[in-house]
């Protein structure tokens, strides 16, 4: 059975009750449900616990995907920690202060894809921190001009929506595709929208904070030169 995903639909989440349907040979385990999101786009699996009927906790230290089925998610305990049994109820908990700074840095890297209008060439979200890199015909980047920008989206307090919408909608819509500014996958059936106000859209699988508010003072923290056309810009919450 695919692992339900809790974190598409609802990313503020903290806890879940949850079925072990498996343990894995290296320990990971399988729930029939998660909220911790899971190891991808640049965003770590998150970190939490898992709370057995009894009370005692086995401390999760990543979320990724089952690489041997990817429509399942992998709990991957921390070492030394008691595996549970196939079937048993437990309490799903996540370190919830980690992984909202986690979304409030993703959610500032979209509108950093707005302030620089550039190919992205890769990305990383950390906690309290993150960069993109952008593939930039020239340098003369600035800083402060940069976070000057970036905190002026900030501070329009743009609600952060989401929606799915199928290939055959994306089809009858290109003036949408036109709109994002990252071109959608195609193949699945069906792709998940974020959009940021009308401020910008693109397909995202992460986990957001409803409010641009939430994201709080951001800081340019680095610009570096990655080779001739490629510039590194690194954010952190201020
Ligand atoms: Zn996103």
């Amino acid at each position: 059975m695919p692992t339900e995903l809790l974190f598409r639909q609802d990313a503020y989440l903290k806890e879940t009750p949850a079925t072990v349907e498996a343990v894995n040979e290296r320990g990971g385990i399988v729930l029939d449900r998660t909220i911790f999101y899971a190891t991808g786009g640049g965003q770590p699996g998150d970190a939490g616990h898992l709370r057995r009927a009894d009370g005692n906790l086995i401390a999760i230290g990543t979320t990724i995907y089952d690489p041997e089925d990817k429509s399942r998610v992998l709990h991957v305990p921390l070492e030394g920690q008691p595996a549970p049994a196939p079937g048993e109820a437990v309490t799903a908990i996540l370190d919830w202060e980690r992984r909202l700074k986690r979304m409030r840095i993703h959610t500032a890297l979209h509108l950093l894809s707005v302030v620089l209008p550039y190919p992205v060439t890769g990305g990383s979200i950390g906690d309290g921190d993150g960069r993109l890199d952008f593939d930039i015909p020239e340098g003369g980047l600035d800083k402060a001009e940069l976070a000057e920008k970036l905190n002026a989206l900030v501070a329009r307090n743009a609600d952060v929506t989401e929606r799915w919408i199928t290939d055959a909608e994306l089809d009858a819509n290109p003036g949408l595709v036109k709109t994002m500014s990252v071109k959608p996958p195609r193949g699945s059936g069906r792709v998940r929208l974020v959009a940021i106000g009308d401020i910008d859209l693109q397909p995202c699988g992460g986990t957001h904070v409803r409010n641009t508010a939430e994201i709080g003072l951001v800081a340019v923290t680095d610009i570096e030169k990655k080779g001739k056309q490629n510039r590194r810009v690194r954010i952190a919450l201020a």
